[in-house]
């Protein structure tokens, strides 16, 4: 089995992790190099559905700024970071709004919506 090097963000320290199935356990992973149990639980996500929350911008009108910044409300399957991006770049809104104001819903059928970061 084929050995996955992680690094654990769940904390400051960033631990540098070695990851790989375990041969006679499909399912199972060891885990080296963690210093906390959060590690090994941040292997396993990261190993079945890694995930990323993704942060850009969306063009505004009638606002004191060009672009207002946004974020996905929660985290998203990694491999639609791009085209979450691109869905992203073809928005455009008008102002003021809110800070939290869904900008996007249900992107990309991922159930986590794009909200505004700061009002503008
Ligand atoms: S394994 Fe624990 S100590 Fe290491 S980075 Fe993750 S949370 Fe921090």
């Amino acid at each position: 089995m084929e050995t996955k090097e992680m690094i654990c963000i769940l904390c400051p320290l960033g631990c540098k992790m070695q990851v790989k199935e375990k041969p006679d356990q499909p399912g199972e992973l060891s885990v080296r190099g963690q210093q906390c149990k959060l590690g090994v639980d941040y292997a396993y996500d990261e190993y079945a559905n890694p995930t990323r929350t993704v942060t850009s911008t969306v063009a505004i009108h009638n606002a004191p700024l060009p672009r207002v910044p946004v974020k996905t409300s929660k985290p998203i399957p990694k491999d639609l970071v791009f085209p979450a991006l691109e869905e992203i770049s073809r928005v455009e809104i008008e102002g003021p709004v809110e800070i939290g104001a869904v900008v996007i819903k249900d992107i990309l059928g991922t159930g986590s919506d794009i909200i505004t970061t700061r009002s503008l």
